[in-house]
This record gives C-alpha cells, structure tokens and sequence, in this order.
C-alpha cells in the first residue's frame, strides 16, 4: 500500500512526501481507512509504530474534507474572553510528547488553513499557551489537568469537537490521569460518543483500559491489535 492509494485531501497527500513518507506503517495502513470511514478505534500501538501519523492524518484529511471554517468556530466567552471551539481534541499524558503530536501536526497541516494550539503543565508558559491558543485552534493538543484548568478559565468550549484522540492511554491512567479524563470526556460539553470521532491508542490493553474504550467508544468499534 502507498499513500496515494488512501484517496487523501491533496493538500495531505503532499505534506505526507514532504514528510518523506512513502508507505503506511501497518498501523496507519488500518487506522487512516478506518478514521475515514468515521468508525472509533482502539489500537494497541507502541511508540514508534507511527501512531501519530495514523490519527493526524485522517483527522486532518476530515478537516479539509469538511472545510475548516465550517468544522471551527470562535465565540466570546465569559469576562470578554475569546472561546476557542476546537474540533479536534488529542489528549497525551505529557509534555514531551504532546510537544511531539504538534510538531507532526504542523507538518501535516503545513500550508493549509488548520491551526493547532497546545496546552500542557508548567507555570511560565501559562500565558503563551493561551496568547498561542486565541490565535485559533481546529486542532487542540493538550495534557489532562491543564485542559481542565483552561476550560475552567472560560478560554476552551469542547461542543464542536467531533473528533477525540487519547493517546497513549495506559500511560495516561498510570499516571492517575483517569478522574480527568473521564471529566473532561463525560462532564464537559463534549458531543456524546454517537456524535463524535474516538480513537484510543495504548501499548497495552489489560482490563482498566476496555473499560475505558467500552465507556468512551461506540460498541462496533475497529480493534487493531
Ligand atoms: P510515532 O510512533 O508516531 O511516534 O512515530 C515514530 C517515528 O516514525 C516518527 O519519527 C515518525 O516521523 C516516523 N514515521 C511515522 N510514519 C512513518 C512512515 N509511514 N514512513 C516513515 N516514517 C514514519
């Protein structure tokens, strides 16, 4: 299989070469159609497998498809405050690795009208995440608590995301992220599971975690093992 051969945007299609990709890695190969096709997914995918790629590009090829400023919108928030209404919602349980996710969403995106923004823990950047945050944000990268704590602020809405990716998330519910995730995914404005896009991507799939897809995938969800 080549990439050429997934009917992507063509705008995603030369991002891919300029990214020097040729061929799917066998879990984009399955995600990518799967995603398309708007079907959730848990993939049991180990870092370097090319997991990120097979959640970015379908959700970016969605983007595209649907037109990004239909899929987006911005609205004043409480205290004057600009909301952000991201369509897309990729939750990781660090910052090293959330900062890895923007950086191939940059690539990918590269030249298109989709912004991304990014939020993660740590005092000093506090106000730069969100200054970066108002800029626009189809797609929002963030680490659990501090999405939390910016919704909180009035500055994030989750009522358009129809797309959700938690990424790594054994790491995540090692973490003792779980109580936020499940705020953020069942408490919050989020659309309902019928109405929106999950993928769950973790290295290992013991009981804790088909929980979790159970509660936050629709029932004929694609298992990729
Ligand atoms: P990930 O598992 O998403 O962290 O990706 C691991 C590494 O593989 C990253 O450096 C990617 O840039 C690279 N990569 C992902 N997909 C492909 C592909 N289809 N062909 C070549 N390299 C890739």
């Amino acid at each position: 299989t080549l990439f050429s051969e997934l009917k992507l945007h063509q705008w995603v299609n030369e991002n891919i070469k300029l990214s020097g990709y040729e061929r799917p890695t066998p879990v984009q190969k399955y995600s990518i159609p799967a995603l398309m096709d708007n079907r959730d997914l848990m993939s049991c995918a180990q870092t370097g497998s090319g997991k990120t790629a097979a959640f970015l590009v379908p959700l970016i090829n969605h983007i595209l498809q649907n037109g990004p400023k239909a899929v987006y919108r911005e609205a004043p928030g409480r205290n004057g405050r600009k909301k952000q209404f991201p369509c897309a919602l990729v939750l990781s349980p660090t910052r090293e690795l959330s900062l890895q996710i923007y950086n191939e969403c940059r690539k990918f995106g590269y030249r298109t009208p989709i912004t991304s923004a990014i939020l993660y823990g740590g005092r000093e950047n506090y106000q730069q995440q969100i200054s970066k945050l108002r800029l626009g944000c189809h797609i929002l990268i963030a680490t659990p608590g501090r999405l939390i704590d910016v919704m909180e602020q009035g500055y994030i809405g989750l009522t358009g995301c129809r797309y959700l990716v938690i990424d790594e998330a054994d790491r995540m519910l090692d973490m003792g992220f779980e109580p936020q995730i499940r705020q953020i995914v069942e408490l919050s404005s989020m659309p309902e599971k019928k109405y929106r896009v999950t993928a769950m991507f973790s290295a290992t799939f013991p009981k804790e975690i088909q929980i979790l897809a159970q509660d936050f995938l629709v029932p004929n969800y694609v298992f990729l093992a």
